[in-house]
């Protein structure tokens, strides 16, 4: 541990000094404007907080990035090894113009790109600071930095992986006809803390006809006998890096007598879209794999929507496992497959695990039975 001691959990100054490097290449002449959040976290190790108040990582073309922030959110950064970063502190107060101190910063630029999250609000007032320079998002290039995890991130994200499996393993402990999906979910959510998470980000309960609203909270539904309930959860644990896996459950056996036949085919379709991953192909593809088994079995209707999303500091980042995105998959690259079936108004079903494309193949992070568990 260095003196300047970091944020416990961010990565060195040596890793994030490369990624800072990296993004100025991967720029290539524009100057980029990275707002509080994950982009920012990503490349210096705090998130800091958005606000009215203008917060911006300036990486201008060409000299050192600085950092613009007001004085009294300055000590946020304190963790942050600036110096060894070379990022210089520009501190404003109120009444100063701090998109005039941006700009400056920024140079003359033709182009700037600014992150995909900054609030419409700094973003319009950059444009006027900046009335001759194009904006564009600085998205495209970010992803294709954090597209590809390195091996810290790699494990992080099994380290998160193995955490929500804990969770699901005890998931029969608390799901019981007679309770509310809202008291399944308190359970589930303390949970998730208990086995390493800092806090949980979502907790889907969707019980009987709840199953077929894929983005489904809880509510206080009385879960029944017979009840097919698909349980997604996830979070952060504290390096930054998010769990996200769902399973299917059945309380006793599944009512509706077409649930097993229709499970087998979900299942099957989860499998070969996991079997597919390897470098080289397509994020389409894989997409085109689970709903292939879907489609043949009668069932496409019923899939209502894409097969998986990139994961990382944030839950939802790409790349999108999605029809039309023709990306081709790269080692390091981390993202969800959960194909799922959803027969509204009577019950859904989704298997989702992370996995990650290695050198040769795929190493999912998840390992939970895929079968209907029945509790
Ligand atoms: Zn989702
Ligand atoms: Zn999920
Ligand atoms: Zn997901």
């Amino acid at each position: 541990m260095s003196r300047r001691s970091l944020h416990l959990n961010a990565p060195d100054a040596t890793v994030l000094r490369a990624r800072l490097d990296r993004m100025k290449e991967a720029a290539a002449g524009t100057g980029v404007l990275i707002a509080p959040g994950s982009d920012l976290r990503y490349l210096i190790g705090q998130a800091g907080g958005s606000f009215e108040r203008l917060t911006t990582l300036v990486i201008p073309a060409d000299g050192n990035p600085a950092i613009v922030v007001p004085k009294m959110e300055a000590p946020g950064f304190g963790d942050v090894p600036l110096d060894e970063l070379g990022i210089e502190v520009l501190t404003w107060v109120d009444g100063d113009d701090p998109y005039a101190v941006a700009a400056a910063r920024l140079g003359k630029a033709d182009r700037v790109a600014v992150s995909d999250f900054t609030p419409a609000l700094h973003v319009l007032a950059l444009r006027e600071a900046l009335p001759a320079a194009e904006q564009v998002l600085a998205g495209p290039i970010v992803r294709e930095l954090r597209m590809r995890k390195d091996a810290a991130e790699i494990e992080a994200l099994r380290e998160a992986g193995a955490a929500i499996d804990r969770v699901h393993a005890r998931v029969g402990d608390w799901l019981r006809a007679g309770r509310t999906e809202r008291e399944v979910g308190a359970d589930i959510e303390a949970a998730i803390v208990e086995e390493g998470h800092e806090r949980a980000d979502f907790v889907i309960v969707g019980s009987g006809p709840n199953g077929a609203s894929p983005h489904h909270d809880v509510s206080d539904r009385v879960i029944e006998a017979g009840d097919v309930v698909v349980v997604d959860i996830g979070g952060p644990i504290p390096a930054g890096y998010n769990s996200d896996s769902t399973r299917t459950y059945s309380v006793g056996e599944p009512r509706d007598a077409g649930v097993l036949a229709t499970y087998a085919v979900l299942q099957e379709a989860q499998q070969a879209a996991v079997d597919a991953v390897r470098p080289g192909v397509t994020a389409a593809s894989i997409d085109k794999a689970a709903r292939d088994v879907i489609e043949a079995a009668g069932l496409g209707e019923l899939f209502i929507h894409r097969t998986g999303h990139g994961i990382g500091l944030d839950v939802h980042e790409e790349p999108y496992i999605v029809s039309g995105n023709e990306l081709i998959l790269q080692p390091g690259m981390a993202f969800s497959v959960e194909p799922g079936i959803y027969s509204d108004g009577n019950w859904g079903a989704r298997i989702e695990d992370i996995v990650i494309v290695t050198e040769t193949g795929v190493e999912p992070v998840n390992h939970r039975p895929h079968t209907l568990t029945i509790v």
